[in-house]
């Protein structure tokens, strides 16, 4: 059996700096936190615990300690009351989540309505709308949300891990009722290119096998892309893996991972398959030894 995994699985550019951020801190000073789990991985943030860098919930809990910013970036003012409070702040906001947050301010000097599209209960939507002046921002999950709605300028922006897709088409609602719309595109590139990679695998795929936190949002994504096409598990770690899921399964098996997914964590993933697929010979070390899914051999 083809066991195969997506271009672009596990971390992407903004989770590994994170992390390796995280992984110096904890070598130079064990008095380190995180504000909130620094990705939405539980595993990872287990192993960071393990090297004394643990997760907190509020500003109080910080107090005096070296403190880092996750990839998702944090409310504008939290930010301000952390450099206060802190021993020192270490910014691990993806830079690209950054340049999100100061499109939204620019939108707004330029006297647009800022429209966000994502979920506005996601870490990376509640820091991103912050930094809208006067809490001015609308965020809305889809195109008929805005039913009802009429502008003059409006100008709109996405959270980085939303599809395409989606964007278009809150962008062609936004054509309707408005008279000039900006749009900036900050949907990551390294989530539509894994999301694409992930489709086309699980198009020529009979069962597809996500792995990634069940709280991370690019994960989760990920598994309704695959379950679009194809019966589709999402797990976190190889526990739950069934024997009885690949009965059936006769030549192509998928494997994707969200961005915040460890490399160990898909390799236990790959050779637990291989095991109850009876294909134990073929089980591997390393994550690069993992066959990539060819498009073209397709
Ligand atoms: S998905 Fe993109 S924006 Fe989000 S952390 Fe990764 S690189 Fe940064």
């Amino acid at each position: 059996m083809n066991v195969r995994i997506a271009k672009n699985s596990g971390f992407c550019f903004g989770v590994k700096r994170a992390i390796k951020i995280a992984m110096n801190a904890a070598e130079n000073d064990k008095n380190t936190v995180t504000l909130g789990p620094i990705i939405h991985n539980p595993q990872m943030v287990q192993k960071l615990k393990n090297q004394g860098i643990i997760s907190v919930d509020s500003l109080e809990e910080v107090k005096g300690r070296r403190v880092i910013i996750r990839s998702h970036g944090i409310e504008e003012d939290k930010k301000r009351k952390l450099l206060e409070k802190s021993a020192e702040v270490i910014d691990a906001t993806c830079p690209y989540v950054s340049k999100t947050q100061q499109h939204g301010a620019q939108l707004y000097n330029e006297g647009y309505k800022v429209i966000i599209f994502g979920d506005e209960n996601h870490p990376e939507v509640v820091a991103l709308k912050s930094y809208v002046p006067n809490n001015q921002a609308l965020v809305i999950s889809n195109e008929t949300e805005l039913e009802n709605f009429h502008f003059n300028k409006v100008g709109v922006i996405s959270q980085t891990t939303r599809k395409l897709s989606g964007l278009q088409k809150v962008v062609e609602k936004l054509l309707e009722i408005s008279a000039e719309v900006r749009v900036i595109n900050t949907i990551c590139n390294a989530t539509s290119v894994r999301q694409e990679a992930t489709a086309k695998l699980a198009k020529a795929s009979e069962l597809m096998i996500v792995i990634g936190g069940k709280n991370s949002s690019n994960t989760k994504m990920l598994a309704r892309i695959c379950n679009e096409h194809i019966k589709t598990f999402h797990i976190e770690t190889s526990d739950e893996i069934r024997k009885e899921w690949f009965d059936d399964i006769k030549e192509n098996l998928g494997i994707t991972a969200g961005a915040s997914t460890p490399d160990w964590i898909i390799v236990e993933v790959y050779n637990k398959i291989l095991e109850y697929i009876g294909d134990e010979e073929k089980q591997i070390e390393k994550f690069d030894d993992i066959p990539i899914f060819k498009e073209d051999k397709c």
